[in-house]
């Protein structure tokens, strides 16, 4: 297509040019009844998976109804959110903080008319296109990163992870049956963007080789001090190196303190780590960020790689599902996967889950470490 000016002039670029005007208010967007029952609500049901009741002081009742989407959604998706908002919810919707999508009605038939329509739109490959759930006790949508579409530092993807995951546990997206509401959140470096270390289940891209060092161009590409302040273990050390009669000032790295984590990378271009068959995904699981009953907990590791399988990644999918089921027949009520993993001691979990435990789980990072040690003789044979 033949260049087309929205009016921005590039030989005069500050002229007209408007800034710091921050993000409309969300007032404006607000459904009627969301707006005059603002701060009145007095209670909530939830009705059925997917759709919720606010009653406010007034009497008033605002349905919502909550579908799953891809986060990474094309505009004719949104165009069809809109025009879904348009025809049943007065032009308004809103997105959740796990990227689901949420409508919201004043009339219950409408509501669960809305329910049934969502439920029967798919794309042309089968997948619904907005299915209905991730309320209450169940799995609802995977928070989760970049992955292979966009990031340069990712082990694995973020969408194909992530669909493969919620296409294993559906089941509960569309349902309310678990002992409390499990998060599984997705993050393809160890930067985590997103919520991996506070999720019931997180998965995780690992490298396992160290990074590649590009001598030639090292030196012109990056600012040294800041790749060798960039490594948690210190396997960064400026040094120089003779290429072909050249000297080129340069970094070496201690392998055997090199852990992977791809930091020095993330500061310096001539780092690169990533690797086909050494990157990989690692498993956490209970992590909370609620206080209820327990405080919030960071999630731990407890399968430390299985090997990316594009498209489907049936050994990550396998793993998740029976560390899902496991949970759903054993937790008490409330409890969520950590507080139940805490109950029956970590020995038990790995039993009953049927994981592997090996010595890449033991904490060897600096002092703390010794904490996640077991300093008692309390455990179950
Ligand atoms: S988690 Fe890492 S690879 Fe993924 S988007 Fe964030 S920085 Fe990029
Ligand atoms: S990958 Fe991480 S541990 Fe290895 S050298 Fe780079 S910063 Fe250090």
């Amino acid at each position: 297509m033949a260049f087309i000016s929205s009016g921005y002039n590039p030989s005069k670029p500050m002229e007209g040019r408007i800034s710091d005007i921050g993000p409309r208010h969300f007032s404006e967007f607000l459904p009627p009844v969301i707006a005059k029952n603002f701060g009145k609500w007095e209670y909530h049901e939830i009705l059925e998976p997917g759709v919720l009741c606010h009653t406010a002081e007034s009497g008033d009742k605002a349905y919502t109804v909550r579908c799953g989407s891809a986060r990474l959604v094309s505009v004719s998706y949104v165009r069809e959110l809109c025009d879904i908002a348009d025809k049943f919810c007065g032009g308004h919707l809103r997105f959740t903080t796990r990227n689901n999508v949420e409508f919201i009605l004043d009339d219950k038939q409408a509501a669960l008319d809305l329910k049934a329509y969502l439920n029967s739109q798919k794309f042309e490959g089968g997948s619904y296109k907005f299915p209905v759930g991730g309320t209450g006790a169940g799995v609802t949508n995977i928070v989760h990163t970049q992955g292979w579409v966009h990031c340069h530092t990712p082990a694995t993807d973020a969408s194909g992870t992530v669909k493969v995951t919620m296409d294993a546990v559906f089941d509960q997206f569309q349902d309310m049956k678990l002992p409390a509401p499990v998060r599984i959140s997705m993050a393809c470096c160890l930067n985590m963007c997103g919520a991996v270390h506070c999720s019931d289940i997180a998965i995780l891209g690992v490298h396992r080789k160290p990074p590649l060092i590009d001598h030639e161009y090292l030196d012109n590409l990056c600012e040294i001090p800041l790749a060798v302040a960039a490594c948690p273990t210190g396997a960064v050390r400026p040094t120089k190196v003779e290429l072909e009669g050249k000297t080129y000032k340069t970094v070496a790295i201690k392998e055997e303190r090199c852990m992977f984590c791809g930091n020095c990378y993330t500061m310096c271009p001539s780092l690169p780590l990533s690797d086909g068959e050494g990157d990989g995904i690692a498993i956490m699981v209970g992590g909370k960020i609620s206080n209820r009953i327990t405080k919030p907990s960071f999630s731990k590791v407890v399968v430390p790689f299985v090997p990316n399988e594009p498209p489907r990644w049936p050994t990550m999918t396998k793993v998740i599902k029976k560390i899902l089921e496991v949970y759903a027949e054993e937790a008490n009520k409330y409890e969520r996967l950590g507080d139940w993993a805490n109950r029956i001691g970590w020995e038990r979990f790995f039993e009953k889950c049927e994981l592997e435990f090996s010595a890449h789980l033991i904490d060897d990072f600096r002092d703390p470490a010794y904490y996640t040690w077991r300093q008692t003789t309390q455990f179950k044979w």
